[in-house]
């Protein structure tokens, strides 16, 4: 059964996101249908929007969903309707580094997530007149009512957490508290810097076992002999050498920040000779599967507050979202449905 659905559609590079009545196909039996409560705005969809990564268009972005499944496929196991989920990143888990626990760098990562279409080229969304869509935007495409996962990227919630903001877990905060806990994994004591404090900045600053995780008082500990470790969330070339020029020796400075196109960055090679290490991560190097249950425990514990940082817009505010995500205004914009879409 196919169901219509309110999506924010992108037609044009550097255009407004559209809000549209599109049209999800039957799910395939691997397939998870998910009814959207929220979804955040995350830099790498701004990115897209403009054109800095390549994907096909016209498309669906939209990679920090949350929501209710509404249906599974017949070969779906440990996921039913009626449940409460988050949704990450895609990954095929079958090669070698999904093998080894680490799908942020499978080796189909750009198909699954960049491709737009399934693998056999249809498309999990479709225009109202039936004409192709792009979805499969890391695995979600959750700038509709409706999304389209599978059970390699859908992750239960328990019921006593409010829903529609735990999108952001799925990239930005993800990112952020895995680039901390599963990459630097900094010792009680250890400082930490970081550079850059949007939502991935903030969740690597709310994941730090320590208090000295304050950008103030970590330029402080820079200017008296630096930082064991830095957390750089913007890319460009000079705030990577600033980030990496305030470690202590040794030290690690992890570069998160996604530009588009070539970002060559120059480095002064004496400053890595006396043991630092400059290294780059993508999702924080977590499994979905395995650490956003982490971080779910963490934020009922009150030790990851994410609504501290969230505000929530309606989706049809939008652009209102967009300018204060881009602006900094709000560290992260999540986008609400109460549209009341049903199937036929
Ligand atoms: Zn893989
Ligand atoms: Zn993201």
């Amino acid at each position: 059964m196919s169901v219509s659905a309110t999506a924010a559609v992108l037609r044009g590079h550097g255009e407004p996101f559209r809000l549209e009545s599109v049209r999800v196909p039957s799910i395939r039996a691997d397939e998870v249908l998910v009814r959207v409560h929220g979804v955040g705005i995350c830099h790498t969809d701004l990115t897209a929007a403009a054109g800095g990564v390549l994907f096909p268009l016209p498309a669906v972005l939209g990679h920090e969903g949350s929501g209710v499944i509404e249906a599974v496929g017949a070969e779906v196991t440990g996921l039913a309707p009626g449940d409460p989920v988050v949704l990450g990143f895609d990954s095929c888990r079958d090669c070698r580094n999904c093998a080894r626990g680490r799908p942020a760098y499978c080796t189909r990562f750009a198909a699954l997530n960049y491709g737009g279409t399934r693998a056999d080229g249809s498309t999990t969304l479709t225009e109202a007149d039936g004409s192709a869509l792009h979805g499969n935007w890391f695995g979600q495409s959750s700038m509709c009512s409706y999304a389209v996962t599978s059970a390699r990227n859908t992750v239960p919630l328990p019921r006593d957490v409010p829903v529609a903001l735990a999108g952001p877990l799925g990239c930005g905060l993800q990112t952020g508290a895995g680039t901390v806990l599963e990459v630097l994994r900094p010792e009680p004591g250890a400082s930490l810097a970081v550079f850059g404090l949007g939502a991935v900045g903030m969740a690597a600053v709310m994941a730090s076992p320590t208090d000295h995780a304050d950008v103030g008082r970590a330029v402080r500990h820079a200017s008296d002999g630096g930082v064991d470790f830095a957390v750089e969330s913007v890319g460009t070339d000079s705030v990577v050498r600033q980030a990496l020029s305030s470690l202590r020796a040794p030290g690690t400075c992890a570069t998160l920040g996604l530009r588009p196109g070539r970002n060559p960055i120059t480095v002064d090679q004496s400053h890595l000779l006396n043991g630092r290490t400059l290294t780059g991560v993508i999702e924080g190097d977590a499994d979905p599967l395995v650490f956003l249950p982490r971080l779910v425990d963490l934020w009922r514990q009150g030790r990851f507050p994410i609504e501290k940082i969230v505000r929530t817009f309606p989706i049809d505010r939008i652009d209102d979202a967009v300018t204060a995500a881009r602006s900094g205004d709000v560290v992260k914009a999540v986008l609400t449905f109460t549209t009341d879409d049903t199937g036929g």
